[in-house]
């Protein structure tokens, strides 16, 4: 996999750069923008490894589409994300870890994980919907 190193890297420096989420498509488009030559196969390949080995937060946004986000921890957290101007809030929610762990372990279940986002309108959106009527 050396050869696609400086690919990685390109999607991760511009992931880094990047707002709260983005697609595989918006990724793509900021690094042609830059005069990148990378291919949407490989940014989708490249955030699928930075997701797998911890580097970036992946998550499905309400419509289905795979986002991507380079975290500021690799420990686990949740995210608080405006579905208007993607901004997001890492968040950490001790009810819901031990209400996960509560209600597997009710099931016999064990090691049991959770991907836990919450959507929303920011303040700063939620004004400008209000003032825009
Ligand atoms: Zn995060
Ligand atoms: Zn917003
Ligand atoms: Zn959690």
């Amino acid at each position: 996999m050396k050869r696609n190193t400086w690919q990685r890297e390109a999607v991760r420096g511009a992931l880094g750069a990047s707002e709260g989420f983005v697609s595989a498509q918006g990724l793509h488009a900021t690094l042609h923008a830059t005069g990148s030559p990378i291919g949407l196969a490989t940014v989708y390949r490249a955030l699928a490894d930075l997701a797998a080995d911890g580097s970036a937060d992946s998550l499905q946004s309400p419509e289905g589409e795979s986002l991507y986000r380079a975290c500021s921890t690799n420990d686990h957290h949740h995210h608080l994300i405006c579905r208007n101007c993607g901004l997001t809030v890492e968040i950490e929610a001790d009810a819901v870890e031990t209400w996960a762990k509560n209600v597997a372990s009710e099931h016999g279940f064990t090691e049991a994980a959770h991907v836990v986002d919450v959507f929303g309108l920011c303040a700063t959106c939620a004004a400008s919907a209000a003032s825009a009527g």
